[in-house]
């Protein structure tokens, strides 16, 4: 055998994994028939962000410096220095993937790979043996039938992150969470954005409460949205998009510059020949594997965006590192509860265990705690008091839920209710924890306070 371990793509999935294989003396290779870091750091979280931050710094000058008494009148931006310095931290990255895996001892082998055999793959015509296989191909973005990407005018989120120029109107099929972040990117530097979102409400996956809050503060930046729209049919004769989608009682017409198709993505396992070594798949495409990620051949894994589970890059790790370490013998965990889920958004939005429906959906009784960040000082000090922290906690035990936030810096503050669901702690263990003062995490310990007993500040 040339390996102990091959690992198939080297997005967040198969990097850790082939990374940490290596750490626990396997010799291991990771073949990538594209660029190191895969989706999310070339084509998903890490450009989206860069881009995220970049308009936001611009919506504030003009939305916020002001009330500071900072006067910056026309202030202008240069889309392509912002493109080009989204490009530099990406290629930073890419170069620093190729770093660990030197420092690890990780054969990276640049090309297609196809599976051969249950033990052995061919890359690019030349064949390459393992004890095991790990098969981490990601997802790619799903099209409209009738809205093939250009990725000019009809953009998935790859070329919604490559634009030269930002567009006068904007369409976006599609309120989650991908559409709603690359929608607020370019309605910050002036696009017109309109949302057309089949469901009847936006970011469906997150607590009712924080996709109606979402919406309204989204509202309130100027972008407007249809819910319970389906996009029946577009004309691209013209020098726009024209689409036509069906509303609750009517059919109604958009017409965009360009229309951003964020419908969701699919697992992408094209070309890997999967049939040549027996793996099976379910009816959505994904890898089926079983609680050890082991697909129906033994000596073959899956793991990350092409089996099922959320696609998250984070979740894609942790059974990258648990993948690496089962081979191993080594008795690793991935805990699914506490999977932290955000919406990069001003203001964003993040969440960590059951929603409020699925609570109820599954009859399990429980009490919730809500604060508000107006009534917390430092968000009021920041110029930023939108929105609140939600706990829901267990009926009779208190055992933390779920831990809903919708305010700035939600995606740095859920890293606390992912710790405490983790550890299996109550309302009380976080309302009783000292929060340094003046910060916004003391909303979270108010929002337990709320649940338990009640908040001081409210
Ligand atoms: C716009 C956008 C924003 C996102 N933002 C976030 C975010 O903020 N946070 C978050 O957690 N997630 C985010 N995601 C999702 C995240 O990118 C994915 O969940 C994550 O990349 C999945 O990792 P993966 O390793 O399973 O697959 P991928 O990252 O898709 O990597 C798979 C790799 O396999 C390679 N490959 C496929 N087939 C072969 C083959 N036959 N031979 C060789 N190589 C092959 C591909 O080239 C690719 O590099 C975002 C996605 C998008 C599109």
């Amino acid at each position: 055998m040339d390996y102990d371990v091959v690992v198939i793509g080297a997005g967040p999935a198969g990097y850790v994994a082939a990374i940490r294989a290596a750490q626990l003396g396997l010799k291991t290779a990771c073949i990538e028939k594209g660029k190191l870091g895969g989706t999310c750091l070339n084509v998903g979280c890490i450009p989206s962000k860069a881009l995220l931050h970049s308009s936001e710094l611009f919506w504030k000058l003009s939305h916020e410096y002001a009330d500071n008494g900072i006067d910056v009148k026309g202030a202008r931006f240069d889309l392509s220095l912002m493109m080009q310095r989204k490009e530099g931290i990406v290629r930073g990255f890419n170069a620093g993937i190729e770093g660990l895996f030197k420092k690890n001892k990780v054969t990276w082998i640049s090309g297609q790979a196809r599976l051969a055999s249950p033990t052995s793959i061919d890359v690019d015509g030349k064949s390459i043996s393992a004890r095991y296989i790990i098969l981490a191909t990601g997802s790619e973005p799903i099209a409209l039938p009738f809205l093939k990407f250009d990725e000019k005018q009809v953009l998935s989120s790859t070329g919604a992150l490559m634009l030269e120029k930002v567009p006068k109107r904007l369409i976006v099929i599609g309120a989650g969470v991908i559409g709603v972040e690359l929608g607020s990117v370019y309605r910050r530097l002036g696009s017109e954005v309109v949302f057309i979102e089949f469901l009847d409400r936006i970011c469906p996956a997150f607590d009712g409460a924080l996709s109606s809050g979402l919406q309204k503060c989204l509202s309130a930046q100027g972008m407007e949205f249809y819910l319970s729209h389906r996009v029946m049919s577009a004309d691209l004769s013209g020098s726009g998009v024209s689409l036509m989608a069906q509303g609750p009682s009517s059919q109604m017409q958009f017409k965009g510059d360009a229309v951003l198709v964020a419908i969701g993505r699919r697992p992408f396992t094209k070309n890997l020949q999967l049939e040549a070594a027996g793996v099976q798949c379910d009816e959505k495409g994904r890898i089926v594997v079983d609680a050890s990620f082991r697909t129906n051949v033994k000596t073959i894994f899956a793991i990350g965006d092409v089996v099922d589970g959320p696609m998250l890059a984070h979740k894609a790790s942790e059974e990258g590192v648990a993948v690496a370490e089962l081979i191993a013998n080594h008795r690793p965990v991935v805990d699914y509860a506490s999977i932290a889920s955000v919406a990069y958004t001003y203001p964003e939005v993040a969440a960590v265990g059951f929603t409020e429906e699925e609570l109820k959906a599954k009859g399990i009784s429980y009490r919730v705690g809500q604060f508000p960040f107006k009534a917390n000082s430092r968000a009021r000090c920041n110029g930023e008091d939108e929105g609140f922290v939600k706990v829901l906690a267990q009926h009779g035990s208190n055992r933390l839920l779920g831990v809903h936030i919708l305010g700035a810096h939600a995606s740095e503050l859920i890293a606390e209710g992912a710790f405490a669901i983790r550890m299996r702690a109550s309302a009380e263990d976080l309302a009783d924890t000292c929060h340094a003062h003046p910060t916004l995490s003391e909303s979270l310990k108010e929002a337990a306070l709320a649940a338990v007993k009640a908040a001081i500040h409210m």
